[in-house]
């Protein structure tokens, strides 16, 4: 099975400049270190930079798990059945 971040780094499109190659950083967030800078929580984050232009895609990661979750409960059912 593949990362996430993997994966991520693959399906990459640059909003801005159409790049496709990625830079991947995987961060936890204190709540000192970025909730005055950012209107995000503490916890963790994928930050998906293109390499290119520089742009940013944050993806919180207890979300991401979460839909990664759901979509593996779906395909088992449908297996299932
Ligand atoms: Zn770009």
């Amino acid at each position: 099975m593949k990362k996430k971040t993997e994966f991520l780094e693959e399906t990459f499109h640059c909003a801005k400049c159409r790049g496709e190659k990625a830079v991947i950083n995987k961060l936890t967030l204190s709540r000192s270190s970025f909730s005055s800078l950012l209107p995000i929580n503490s916890g963790k984050y994928i930050f998906v930079s293109c390499a290119l232009c520089g742009f940013t895609e944050i993806y919180n990661l207890a979300a991401y798990e979460k839909q990664e979750e759901t979509k593996t409960k779906k395909l088992n059912q449908i297996q299932e059945a």
